[in-house]
């Protein structure tokens, strides 16, 4: 719970950066100015995902593309508990996926409580691509991939059946995000052409309520992209995100002159500041401006992002809010 002291150090924090917008950028550690093509994605599993995705933007594809193709590879990878294949079933046992993707025209598409089908985000770009919708959920979702050509297979895997099993045993009714459970990847990424794209998929929290959706397929909430501006995408308890439409207040903070950093700062320091219990949760946002300088910060400490451009391929630990308020 918000004490009166955390209170009042999150005002004067949400101050002293609203006045330093316009006056300097801040960059993270290490950081080189404005570079291109560069992609950024959430967690570990970020960095083979860049490389995927790095592999497109080095042959002059299109950011879109990009992020298609590198959040795929999480997707397909039964290891990574917390997306596509493999992912942590919902309280029943169900694996139900989430996704969207935003590009530079501000088109997007998205799919939720999607089931038995490994690319969610492919789909989610097949809705944004040839339907004139941006969501689909559920059944027609499931019926849509299959309409497109997409197989449906088991996606709960041997070793997340038994620990969800083993979950029930143990009657542990955990609805909460917590470092083990979460790690949706959000990936941006900027072409050289110069233009912004961004893609979020995950199987949401772990064994969660059946029917559950979190932020990750919430245009606004866990991606969004602007392309004169930036782009921005969030991990973490889904909720969190959804009340504040997280994503988009990142957007907005660097259109008033936030750099990615300040305006994941501020975004985080106004969940804290708006919702009682933030402290029990992680929220991640990572952000990604046009000119190719990227930011991050979290509540707890534990959130980390992975960076591939031209000068740089290195996992990065956030900073945290915690740490600021100790
Ligand atoms: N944001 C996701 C959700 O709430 C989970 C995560 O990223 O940890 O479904």
């Amino acid at each position: 719970m918000r004490n009166r002291r955390d209170f009042l150090k999150l005002s004067l924090l949400g101050s002293a950066l609203t006045s330093c917008f316009t006056s300097r950028t801040v960059l993270a550690a290490g950081q080189p100015k404005s570079q291109r093509p560069i992609v950024v994605s959430t967690w570990e599993h970020g960095m083979p995902a860049n490389l995927a995705a790095w592999k497109v933007l080095t042959e002059n594809g299109k950011s879109i593309d990009a992020v298609e193709a590198g959040v795929r590879v999480p997707e397909a990878d039964p290891d990574v508990r917390t997306v596509g294949i493999g992912g942590y079933p919902d309280r029943d046992g169900n694996v139900t996926l989430d996704a969207c993707i935003m590009d530079s025209n501000m088109n997007c598409g998205s799919v939720a409580y999607l089931q038995n089908i490994k690319h969610p985000i492919s789909v989610a770009r097949k809705v944004m691509d040839e339907t004139p919708h941006v969501m689909l959920v559920g059944k027609g979702a499931q019926e849509f991939a299959l309409q497109k050509g997409y197989q449906t297979e088991n996606l709960l895997t041997e070793k997340s059946r038994l620990e969800w099993q083993e979950w029930l045993k143990n009657g542990q009714a955990r609805q909460q995000i917590n470092i083990e459970n979460h790690d949706t990847i959000g990936m941006l990424a900027l072409d050289t052409f110069g233009n912004l794209s961004g893609a979020c998929t995950t199987s949401g929290a772990a064994y969660k309520l059946p029917g559950r959706v979190g932020d990750s397929p919430i245009i606004g909430a866990g991606l969004y992209v602007d392309n004169e501006i930036g782009a921005a995408t969030a991990t973490g308890m889904g909720e969190l995100m959804m009340k504040t439409v997280g994503c988009h207040l990142v957007v907005e903070l660097m259109r008033q002159g936030a750099s990615p950093q300040q305006a994941c700062e501020q975004a985080v320091q106004r969940i804290a500041r708006k919702l009682d219990g933030y402290a029990d949760y992680q929220v991640g946002f990572l952000a990604l401006n046009k000119q190719g300088d990227y930011g991050a910060y979290c509540i707890q400490p534990g959130f980390n992002y992975a960076v591939k451009s031209v000068q740089t391929e290195r996992l990065i630990n956030s900073d945290n809010l915690m740490e600021t308020l100790r």
